[in-house]
């Protein structure tokens, strides 16, 4: 039986804080491999510079193309519409039926993930490893796992990773003042960046 990590995201675009938690999963659980799973249409949120998936799902390759243990997956880009961690979970379940999932995420979606679709069927499915984005989350993440074990038998873990305070949303305003985002994300993500003239400062100065 293997151990599988999936970990979903936007990754619009892929940053350094994503890296951190894949890889620091992968260490502390002894994952076989941690699948990144950028998201066609991610339903819960609102963004005026959603890049196009192809272009979130290339970063992300890029990202991985010299870390053996951590894959890109493209089974929300496939499946198209709003990708929902559910349905991703299901045909991977089906994909390795002999394997164990552990689903990782941030401390900001574990402390929403009850209200999303199919939760119960989420919980079943795998487990749920989250990590802190934002020192002092600790307590509050280990209270969330206790009340979501007690109510649905969830099988969660929180792994002390030390916090790589980075967000995507970091990364897009660096870029759009024309700031320098090589210690947000690796040199091949911000190649295919500048190369793509993507995230491009926006303004009369600026015409895209
Ligand atoms: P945005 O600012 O656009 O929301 P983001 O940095 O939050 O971007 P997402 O693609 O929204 O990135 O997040 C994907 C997953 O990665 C989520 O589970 C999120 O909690 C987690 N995550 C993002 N950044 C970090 C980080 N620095 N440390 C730990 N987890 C993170
Ligand atoms: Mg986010």
């Amino acid at each position: 039986m293997k151990k599988i990590g999936v970990f979903g995201g936007t990754f619009n675009p892929i940053h350094k804080g994503h890296l951190h938690l894949a890889g620091g999963y992968c260490r502390a659980l002894g994952l076989d491999t941690v699948l990144l799973v950028p998201t066609c249409i991610p339903p819960h949120k609102e963004v005026d510079d959603l890049l196009p998936a192809i272009d979130r799902l290339e970063m992300c390759r890029l990202a991985v193309r010299d870390m053996p243990s951590l894959a890109v997956s493209d089974v929300e880009v496939r499946r198209g519409g709003r990708s929902y961690t559910v349905d991703t979970l299901r045909e991977l379940a089906g994909l390795y039926p002999d394997d164990e999932l552990y689903f990782l995420m941030g401390a900001d979606m574990f402390l929403t993930i009850e209200e999303w679709n199919g939760f119960t069927e989420i919980a079943r499915t795998a487990v749920l490893c989250t990590a802190s984005r934002h020192e002092g989350e600790l307590p509050s993440l280990k209270e969330h796992a206790r009340l979501l074990e007690r109510k649905y038998g969830a099988r969660c873990h929180i792994e002390a990773i030390p916090v790589l305070d980075i967000s995507s949303t970091e990364v897009r305003d660096a870029l759009a003042e024309g700031g320098d985002v090589r210690a947000l994300v690796p040199d091949a993500v911000r190649d295919y960046i500048y190369q793509n003239g993507l995230y491009r400062p926006v303004g009369p100065d600026f015409q895209q």
